[in-house]
C-alpha cells in the first residue's frame, strides 16, 4: 500500500494539490505585519493574491510564487492537527511557523499574565528551532512585536476589528522568505516523523537506504488520540515502535512525508470513496474537485477508462469515513468498464420495449456499460440506489423511503456495488439480478402500500421489467 501511495505523486505534486484551494473561510481576514516597521496591511484569504499584487509593500517582493505561498497562514499554522507539535506546545501562540499565527478565542481573550506566559512559552521553544538558528533577526523582530504588542507599545491589532479565525501573518524580507519555505518542510518532518526506527536500514517503499521511520501507531498518523489505529496492521493490537518484527514497514523521510501528504490531501478534498488508477499515468489535475457521491466514481472510472483507449486497467478504490478513521483499500485488476460485447443484444428487440413507448414513457437506452447498468437500477429503486450504493447501515438511508425499499437496498446493494467496482460477476452468476427483480416485482404486485407509496403503476411496473429483460444475458451464458 505505501508503495503505491509514494508512488502515485511526488511531494512537490502533493504540495500543489494541497495549495489548489484554501480550506479556511474566505471571510478569515489576513493582518500582515512588516517587520521594518511599515503599516500592516489588511486583506481577506480569498483577495491574498490580489493584495499581494496591488499592495506597494507587497508587490516589490520579486520571487510571486514564494510570497503567495507564504501568505496563505493556513498552511502553516497547524497541519499536522495536532496542538502538541505547535512551537511552544499547546500553551504557546498555536503555529508551526515563526511567522504565521491564528487569532484563537483564547488569544484574543487571554489575560495579561496568560498571553505573557503564551509569548514565553513560544519564545523558549523558538529559540531552539532552525528558524531562529537561520533567520535569528526576523525572529527576534516577531518576539519583539509580540511582546511589546502586549504591553501596548505596538498593539498588534489595535486598530482593527478581528474575530476568531483571523490570521497574523508577519512579513520578513525577502531573503528569509526564500529560506522559509525548505526550512518548514523539515520542519513538518520532524513534527510528523517523531520515531525513527534505525539510523540505516532500506526503505520498504522506495528501497533507498538511510535512516528509516516508521508508520504506526503514534507516529505520521498521530493527529490526536482516536487517529491512531491508521494504517495499522489489522492483526496487530498492540505497537511496538522499536519492534524488529516484520510486520513492520520502516520507510524513508520522503516516502513517510509523502505519505502524510497523501492522507492531508484526502481530507482536503473530502475523498472520502475514491479511485485512484495504479496502471496508467496520471496527473495531479486529474485528482482536483472530484465528487464524493458513489455516482461520481463510475464516472471518474470511465474518464480513466475512455483515457486508457478502452483498455481495462488496475486501480485502488479507498473507502473512508470523513473524519479518515478507518480506511479500506481494495485492490482491483483488470478494471473493465464496458460490459462484455458477446452478451450484449438490442434492447429494442425486446418485445416489452415498444409497448413503453407506445405508452409514453422514456425508453431505456442502448448502452452497455457499468454507469448505464448503475444508471437503469436507480431506475427501479426510484433513484435512491446510487446514492446509497455504500451505506450497510439502513437508518442512514432517506428517511422517508418505504420500509421494503431500505431492506432491499441493503440486501442488494453490495452485490451490485461489487459488479459494478469490482470486477466480481456474482450480481449475475448467481442469479442475483433475477432474484432481486422477482422479488421487487412481486412485492409491487402483492403489497398495495407499497405500491402507493412509491406512487407505481403500470407503466413504471412495465419499465422495471423491461431493465430486468436488458441485463438478463448477462446471467444466461452463466447457466449455459
Ligand atoms: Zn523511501
Amino acid at each position: 500500500m505505501y508503495n503505491f501511495i509514494v508512488n502515485l505523486f511526488s511531494v512537490d505534486e502533493y504540495i500543489s494539490l494541497l495549495e489548489g484551494s484554501e480550506n479556511a473561510s474566505q471571510k478569515s481576514k489576513v493582518i500582515i505585519i512588516p517587520l521594518d516597521g511599515k503599516e500592516s496591511i489588511e486583506t481577506d484569504i480569498g483577495n491574498v493574491d490580489e493584495t499581494s499584487s496591488s499592495n506597494d509593500i507587497l508587490s516589490k517582493y520579486s520571487n510571486r510564487e514564494d510570497l503567495l505561498r507564504f501568505l496563505k497562514a493556513n498552511s502553516f499554522v497547524n497541519p499536522t492537527h495536532n496542538n502538541a507539535n505547535n512551537i511552544g506546545k499547546n500553551k504557546g501562540l498555536m503555529s508551526h511557523s515563526s511567522f504565521h499565527f491564528k487569532l484563537t478565542e483564547k488569544l484574543i481573550n487571554a489575560d495579561n499574565d496568560g498571553i505573557k506566559r503564551k509569548i514565553a512559552d513560544f519564545r523558549k521553544d523558538l529559540e531552539t528551532t532552525d528558524y531562529y538558528y537561520k533567520m535569528g533577526k526576523s525572529c527576534d523582530a516577531v518576539l519583539e512585536l509580540w511582546e511589546n504588542g502586549h504591553e501596548g507599545v505596538f498593539p498588534l491589532w489595535a486598530n482593527t476589528e478581528i474575530k476568531k479565525g483571523d490570521y497574523l501573518v508577519f512579513l520578513p524580507p525577502e531573503t528569509d522568505i526564500e529560506k522559509f519555505h525548505p526550512m518548514f518542510k523539515v520542519y513538518l518532518a520532524r513534527r510528523v516523523l517523531k520515531y525513527r526506527v534505525t539510523d540505516s536500514g532500506i526503505c520498504s517503499a522506495c528501497g533507498k537506504e538511510g535512516p528509516l521511520y516508521m508508520l504506526t501507531q503514534g507516529n505520521t498518523f498521530d493527529l490526536g488520540k482516536d487517529r491512531k489505529f491508521l494504517l495499522r496492521k489489522p492483526t496487530r493490537f498492540m505497537t511496538n515502535i522499536r519492534s524488529k518484527s516484520t510486520n513492520d514497514y520502516p520507510v524513508c523521510e520522503e516516502c513517510a512525508l509523502k505519505t502524510y501528504y497523501f492522507f492531508e490531501y484526502l481530507k482536503k478534498y473530502k475523498l472520502y470513496r475514491f479511485a485512484f488508477p495504479t496502471t496508467i499515468t496520471v496527473h495531479t489535475d486529474d485528482y482536483k474537485d472530484y465528487s464524493q457521491q458513489a455516482k461520481g466514481i463510475l464516472s471518474m472510472l470511465k474518464k480513466i477508462y475512455d483515457k486508457n483507449h478502452s483498455k481495462p486497467f488496475d486501480y485502488i478504490l479507498l473507502t473512508t469515513d470523513p473524519k479518515i478513521k478507518n480506511i479500506e483499500f481494495r485492490y482491483v485488476s483488470d478494471f473493465k468498464f464496458n460490459l462484455d460485447d458477446d452478451l450484449k443484444r438490442n434492447i429494442r428487440d425486446v418485445p416489452l420495449y415498444d409497448t413503453v413507448i407506445e405508452t409514453g414513457s422514456d425508453p431505456l437506452g442502448n448502452e452497455w456499460n457499468k454507469l448505464s447498468l448503475l444508471l437503469d437500477y436507480d431506475v427501479v429503486f426510484n433513484n435512491t440506489l446510487s446514492k446509497s450504493l455504500f451505506e450497510t447501515n439502513p437508518k442512514n438511508l432517506i428517511k422517508s423511503l418505504h420500509p421494503f425499499l431500505k431492506l432491499k437496498i441493503i440486501e442488494y446493494n453490495e452485490p451490485i456495488r461489487n459488479f459494478l467496482f469490482f470486477n466480481n460477476a456474482s450480481l449475475f452468476k448467481d442469479r442475483i439480478h433475477t432474484r432481486m427483480f422477482r422479488e421487487l416485482l412481486s412485492e409491487l404486485i402483492e403489497n398495495e402500500n407499497f405500491r402507493d407509496e412509491m406512487k407505481i403503476g403500470a407503466k413504471k411496473i412495465r419499465k422495471i421489467l423491461l431493465v430486468y429483460y436488458k441485463y438478463i444475458s448477462l446471467e444466461k451464458k452463466e447457466v449455459i
